[in-house]
């Protein structure tokens, strides 16, 4: 079987999918066709004689087709329901960003040659097409390398055509069926230009782009996507919505028998009827977006999206997942309306999607500060002594494990581990560590310097990150530098660098009519913390009085001269600090 290219150039040719049939056409026209195989590509170049091509050719970049980024892409995506299908056609134009190349890759991801692949791939004036190729680096990579016997130079722009088609399987985030269809950017689900995963370019990076984007659906079907609706029709069976993003972004998608309720450019894509009211829940996010972008800076959005998702599409371990321009949830989330799950989606738009983290602990910088500024988030819809509680033991969306009692329990069951050291390659459970002692990291240093220089050092990171990565050196040395008044070297070393949490025993005793003394251990094992620690005094079954001491020592003692003798004393009694309490449980140092 042998495909005409659309356009009448290039020589992109596929037999079927698994040979690979390379037609290289020398250039200046001389329509002299060559048949060869893959490994014989390179070889070609080199026998050449072409000196400055062959020193191209062999510089990494070229070799491997980076340093091309996306500045348009127009797709055509049909979806088959009934056969699990998704075939995507469409053009993109990519412009060189390194000094010289001969061609760009591209790549599809989650694919690793067992779903999608490319059917056909055409550029004008191309001299070879290599299509489905496999990459040691990325495993779960597809590639299409597209070369030119002529190198380009930085800024020139080339346009490739593609149709790429499959049944995306046992990916998290890129899947079809007979309930709908998803496809986040972070599973590359349509072609990108391929880039060294080593180095400074981001995944987000890489994807992202203006263009067009034409869904061809079954009728009772609606799409969304990054971008603004601006076209919809019936035909037959099919209906076909055009989407335009003019803000480049990364693009995701959904599709299914959706009822849209929208509002102040806010839109809830519901399946099932039952569960949260959609006006309300409206009404929250666009509190939640403006809550975040006081905090954090704003935005530039062309509308966003909260969508129900069935259980039967993707990979089940997400219970909710945030794309650029819209977030998924599962029903359960809607049934439940666990507003702190909203929070915590919505709180991905700038950190895991505008900013992207990488490096040890990474883990923190994305899923520590949206689950930390989603409890924060819900201080506005709770009282405070409810919010305090939602931190320590959860609700509202928040797992009991991924609070302060939960993050005991996880040192209980060895499970603990120093933040900072949380590989890229992380389990599960270091995930649970950043919801739990992780939030409360966030949670200690909000309280230790203050709303103002908080939010205003995390604004600045997140300006000067937008779009690029974030490493937690860069973000400790940012706010050791803007705040050097509070030695959060020594802050970030107790509760990043290393395992446990302090576990304190308290005495005191009255030593004359005005003074009490009051005794404090630190009886973990190691370096004492350094802990600004709030002591309450009771009377009566009432507060008498309510003092601060900063500990630095093992074993200190502090004294008080008060109104009146106290009978109890209580630490911490705000919760401002991540200490145990026989409320979370056996104290997990005891045998
Ligand atoms: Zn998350």
């Amino acid at each position: 079987m042998v495909r005409r290219n659309t356009d009448g150039h290039g020589s992109g040719r596929t037999d079927n999918m698994n040979e690979i049939i390379i037609t290289y056409t020398f250039a200046m026209k001389s329509h002299i066709t060559y048949l060869l195989t893959a490994a014989s590509f390179f070889v070609l170049f080199k026998s050449a004689g072409q000196v400055s091509i062959d020193s191209i050719a062999m510089e990494p970049h070229a070799k491997n087709g980076w340093g091309w980024k996306i500045d348009n892409l127009d797709m055509e995506i049909t979806f088959a329901p009934d056969e699990e299908m998704v075939r995507i056609t469409g053009k993109i134009t990519l412009e060189l960003q390194e000094e010289n190349s001969l061609g760009p890759t591209l790549a599809i991801l989650g694919s690793n040659g067992k779903s999608m692949k490319f059917d056909q791939v055409s550029s004008k004036g191309a001299a070879s097409i290599i299509l489905n190729q496999q990459n040691d680096e990325i495993p779960d990579v597809t590639l299409a390398h597209i070369r030119f016997a002529m190198p380009f130079e930085r800024g020139r722009s080339i346009t490739v055509s593609f149709s790429v088609s499959g049944n995306p399987t046992d990916t998290c985030c890129f899947d079809i069926n007979e309930d709908g269809a998803i496809g986040s950017w972070n599973n590359a689900w349509h072609p990108i230009p391929l880039f060294d995963v080593k180095g400074e370019v981001s995944l987000a990076k890489a994807s992202i782009s203006t263009g067009k984007s034409t869904f061809y659906l079954p009728r009772e079907w609606h799409a969304m996507t990054e971008g603004e609706l601006t076209e919809t029709h019936e035909s037959g069976n099919i209906r076909i919505e055009v989407f335009q993003t003019s803000i480049p972004l990364a693009r995701s998608f959904v599709a299914g028998p959706y009822d849209i309720t929208t509002r102040k450019g806010i839109s809830i894509f519901k399946v099932a009827q039952e569960g949260s009211d959609p006006e309300e829940l409206l009404e929250t996010a666009s509190e939640i977006f403006s809550e975040l972008e006081r905090k954090w800076g704003s935005i530039e959005r062309e509308g966003y999206s909260i969508v129900e998702v069935p259980n039967t599409l993707g990979t089940s371990t997400w219970g909710g997942s945030s794309q650029q321009g819209m977030f998924w949830a599962r029903p359960r989330t809607f049934a439940e309306n666990q507003i702190a799950v909203f929070a915590h989606e919505i709180g991905h738009l700038w950190w895991g999607n505008m900013v992207t983290t990488a490096g040890d602990g990474f883990l923190l910088l994305n899923e520590g500060i949206v689950h930390a500024e989603a409890c924060t988030f819900m201080e506005t819809i709770l009282d405070k002594e409810a919010a305090s509680h939602l931190r320590r033991f959860g609700g509202h969306g928040v797992n009991n494990l991924h609070t302060a009692n939960g993050y005991f329990k996880l040192w209980r069951e060895n499970k603990d581990m120093a933040i900072s050291e949380i590989p890229s390659n992380h389990d599960e459970n270091a995930k649970d560590l950043v919801w739990s002692k992780g939030q409360w990291f966030f949670h200690m240093l909000r309280y230790k310097i203050g709303n103002r220089a908080f939010y205003g050092t995390m604004a600045s990171i997140f300006d000067e990150h937008r779009d690029k990565i974030l490493t937690l050196q860069a973000f400790r040395d940012t706010f050791i530098e803007t705040v050097p008044e509070h030695d959060l070297e020594q802050f970030f070393g107790q509760w990043l660098d290393q395992t446990g949490a302090p576990i304190l025993s308290h005495d005191f005793r009255i030593a004359d009519d005005e003074t009490v003394v009051v005794s404090i251990v630190q009886t973990q094992t190691g370096k004492p913390y350094h802990l600004d620690l709030d002591i309450r005094f009771i009377a009566n079954d009432q507060e008498i009085g309510i003092h601060t001491v900063r500990l630095t020592k093992k074993a200190q003692t502090f004294e008080f001269k008060l109104n009146k003798a106290p009978e109890g004393i209580e630490l911490d009694p705000l919760h401002k600090l991540l200490i145990w309490m026989p409320e979370y449980g056996e104290n997990p140092i005891e045998p």
